[in-house]
């Protein structure tokens, strides 16, 4: 026995040693043959886990699929023609080499936010939700590796948001406060980072939540930040314009960038900001790059699938700018596109069409949730519009019917038209959310009750449904493209996309 347990012991010696040294000769490599990245961007599709992406590749699948609907399994074999599915169009990302799954609890949930999700993606740690990058007691600070980056390596440095500048996200990567709320700290923080690149939505509470202390645009400019609000001032900042903060001239709900899906095609997008930010922190020493898809995971609060697509199809298109630099210079760049946590519980399927889904009908929304309530909702309101009136606008922007041939999928039902009319009235009432019925609750969550049952019916006509108007426990894709990318394969913690990067770029 006693000679087993020695031989046990001399053999797991051997392996750690055996394990030492291989990991010492890999950090050796790094450091010495180019194989450690310089160029590495990472893109955050917020709210973003495999629901999300693959609807997306799902529904542009079955759009370019031109008998799609004849493969259906509701239609009998012999009646098919023939007809097969063509399967999904993969999004930019899916099509990387290397892949892998993130768990994304934290301190306090299984259904964690993005404060505590994205401090375990940018310092290794696990925090409270609502914390940005310090520990549990709300004292201890963790640095980031945007932070590390930039001091270690002499590193430029770029955060992207489509949301706010200074929300959860892409504050994870500068700031350090025991609330995301503190919108205004975390602004200040932004500012003393002396990141070279800032791009996207608008920074909130610019003058503190109490309206009294000093604008933040003007306190970066003071710190030396060209600070620009137009896109034809974007187009005109180079490298030679030292520090920036790019604000999107168009923003939209809570001055965050517009839903994609309300996108004029002359203004800018979350690709354009990535082009610029290249241009800007392009250097022979290295970059940094984050980019958040901020409004996927706003979109899925809301439950709006069609938007939620949308804004996942222009994070993959931003991708695309960086698999394109990455073509030039492809010995330097690695790619990591992941999620921070999972949003709304999306589905692909749904109770009411069986085995069937029609993805295409999404195709008739022209107009993110948001837009909808702004624009038409409150002047329904104003102007006391009936429900009849205001129905034709759900026709022309949603293409919901209350009349039309018996086979039209987008023929609204006398039970989905009731849903409709009750909730219609509320929503031209004024409505409380905090004191509504538990069906009320489910119904709408904390959302207009006409524009969230319009989404409701429209996504289960497309057979997709969701569970929840908040986050969810699902793990989240890990995909990697370029050097160092096998680390990314296998299924581990989420503060381990921290360890393997920070591995990869031999930081401390
Ligand atoms: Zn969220």
């Amino acid at each position: 026995m006693k000679t087993f347990t020695k031989k046990c012991m001399s053999i797991m010696a051997c392996s750690l040693l055996f394990v030492a040294f291989c990991f010492g000769n890999d950090l050796q490599k790094n450091q010495n043959d180019g194989t450690s990245p310089k160029y590495v961007f990472l893109f955050i599709g917020d709210g973003m886990s495999y629901p999300q992406f693959q609807s997306a590749a799902d529904f542009l699948g079955a759009c370019e699929d031109k008998d799609y609907m004849q493969a259906e399994p509701s239609v009998p074999y012999e009646k098919r023609n023939g007809a097969v599915l063509d399967g999904p169009k993969n999004l930019s990302f899916m099509n990387f080499n290397s892949a892998g799954s993130a768990i994304t609890y934290d301190s306090c949930s299984f259904a964690p936010d993005s404060a505590s999700t994205a401090t375990s993606i940018a310092t290794g740690y696990k925090t409270y939700s609502g914390m940005i990058n310090v520990d549990i007691t709300g004292t201890k600070k963790f640095e980031t590796i945007a932070e590390k980056l930039h001091k270690q390596k002499n590193w430029k440095v770029g955060i992207i948001s489509s949301v706010n500048l200074n929300h959860a996200t892409p504050a994870a990567f500068y700031a350090h406060q025991a609330s995301r709320n503190n919108y205004y700290e975390i602004g200040e923080e932004l500012i003393a980072s002396n990141f070279e690149y800032f791009a996207g939505g608008g920074l909130k509470k610019i003058n503190g939540s109490n309206n009294d202390k000093e604008n933040l645009y003007e306190k970066a400019k003071k710190s030396g930040y060209k600070v620009t609000f137009t896109q034809s001032e974007a187009e005109k900042i180079t490298s030679k314009d030292g520090k920036v903060i790019l604000i999107d001239e168009n923003l939209a709900d809570s001055d965050a960038m517009e839903y994609e899906i309300d996108r004029m095609q002359n203004q800018w997008g979350l690709s354009d900001y990535v082009k610029k930010g290249i241009e800007v922190l392009y250097n022979e020493n290295g970059f940094f790059m984050m980019c958040e898809g901020g409004k996927i995971d706003w979109a899925c609060h809301a439950n709006d699938a069609a938007s939620s697509i949308k804004d996942t199809i222009a994070l993959s298109d931003a991708v695309q700018v960086a698999i394109d630099f990455a073509k030039n210079h492809p010995s330097e760049t690695l790619i990591i596109v992941t999620g921070d946590h999972e949003t709304g519980g999306l589905s692909i399927g749904f109770a009411g069409t069986d085995y069937d889904t029609y993805l295409t009908v999404l195709n008739n929304q022209k107009i993110s949730f948001s837009k909808f309530d702004e624009e038409y909702i409150s002047k329904y309101k104003e102007n006391k519009t009936s429900f009849k009136n205001a129905m034709k606008d759900v026709e022309d922007l949603f293409g919901l019917k209350m009349k039309g041939s018996s086979d039209d999928c987008l023929l609204l039902t006398d039970y989905e038209i009731e849903l409709l009319e009750d909730a219609y009235k509320l929503s031209i009432k004024s409505y409380d959310s905090k004191k509504y019925s538990q069906e009320q609750n489910l119904l709408y969550g904390t959302y207009n009750p006409f524009s969230v049952t319009i989404t409701h019916i429209l996504n289960n006509k497309a057979g997709i449904d969701f569970t929840s108007y908040s986050h969810t426990g699902l793990p989240v894709a890990v995909f990697a493209n370029g050097i160092g990318e096998n680390l990314f394969n296998g299924y581990y913690d989420n503060t381990d996309i921290y360890n393997k990067m920070a591995q990869l770029l031999n930081i401390k």
